[in-house]
């Protein structure tokens, strides 16, 4: 049976970071919702047009649309074997909803890890951050350096720092996250599936916490 895993975390916990290796370590695909949303933007497509503006001011992006391209890319063949997502579901709704679509698939979500960091930690991470332009890869100017500055250690694109990434931005996001989104961790704790992780510690630790919880799983 695919194996699917949802990353819960604020804004910053290191979900995007912590989902490449694990999605490749077990071979799985990583789904990120918000790289899907900035490769629309990028494309200028419809989709990318409508969530701009929710972008920019760090709202979410409304359920439905948002629940349709998830869909879409979770029935694409490459998932067969199952996913990582990463900044899906963020609303019980989205919830609802993926673990409707995952049952027509014969699946359901396995276990969720929910990556813990204080706010005070997140916006120190969030104004450091640098992102790569082709595959999303990040970095932090302190607490990951890339090797050469302003390029992506992986694949040699360009790191660039993020609109919604600066504070204003970043203290209304962990704001939708606390309203909109905390409540998953009960939604997920109650039916058995929550793991809590420590997120403060070293990038490395913390990817040995998950592989430790998706081994016991
Ligand atoms: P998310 O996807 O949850 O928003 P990211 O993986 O993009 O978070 O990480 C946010 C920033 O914090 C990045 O700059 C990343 O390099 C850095 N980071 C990630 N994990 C850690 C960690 N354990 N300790 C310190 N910095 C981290
Ligand atoms: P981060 O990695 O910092 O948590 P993301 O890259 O996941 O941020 O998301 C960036 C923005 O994309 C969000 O602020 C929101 O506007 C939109 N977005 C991403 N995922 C979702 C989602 N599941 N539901 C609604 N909006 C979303």
């Amino acid at each position: 049976m695919a194996r699917f895993y949802v990353l819960l975390g604020p804004p910053g916990a290191g979900k995007g970071t912590q989902a490449k290796v694990i999605a490749e370590k077990y071979g799985l695909v990583h789904i990120s919702s918000g790289d899907l949303f900035r490769e629309n933007l990028k494309n200028e497509t419809e989709l990318g047009k409508l969530a701009q503006g929710y972008m920019a001011r760090g709202e979410l992006v409304p359920d439905d649309v948002t629940i349709a391209m998830v869909r879409d890319r979770i029935s694409r063949p490459d998932c067969k074997k199952g996913a990582l997502l990463d900044g899906f579901p963020r609303t019980p709704a989205q919830a609802d909803a993926l673990a409707a679509m995952l049952k027509e698939f014969d699946s359901k979500v396995e276990l969720v890890p929910l990556i813990d960091v204080p706010a005070e930690e997140l916006i120190e991470r969030l104004s450091g951050r640098w992102t790569c332009r082709k595959e999303g890869h990040v970095f932090h100017q302190k607490f990951n350096p890339p090797q050469k500055a302003g390029i992506c250690d992986i694949d040699g694109s360009e790191l660039y720092q993020r609109d919604d990434d600066k504070r204003e931005t970043v203290e209304n996001r962990i704001k939708v996250y606390t309203a909109q989104t905390a409540p998953l961790i009960e939604y997920y704790s109650s039916r058995n599936l929550l793991v809590k992780i420590d997120g403060q510690k070293s990038i490395d630790e913390v990817t040995k916490d998950l592989l430790t919880a998706i081994e016991k799983a």
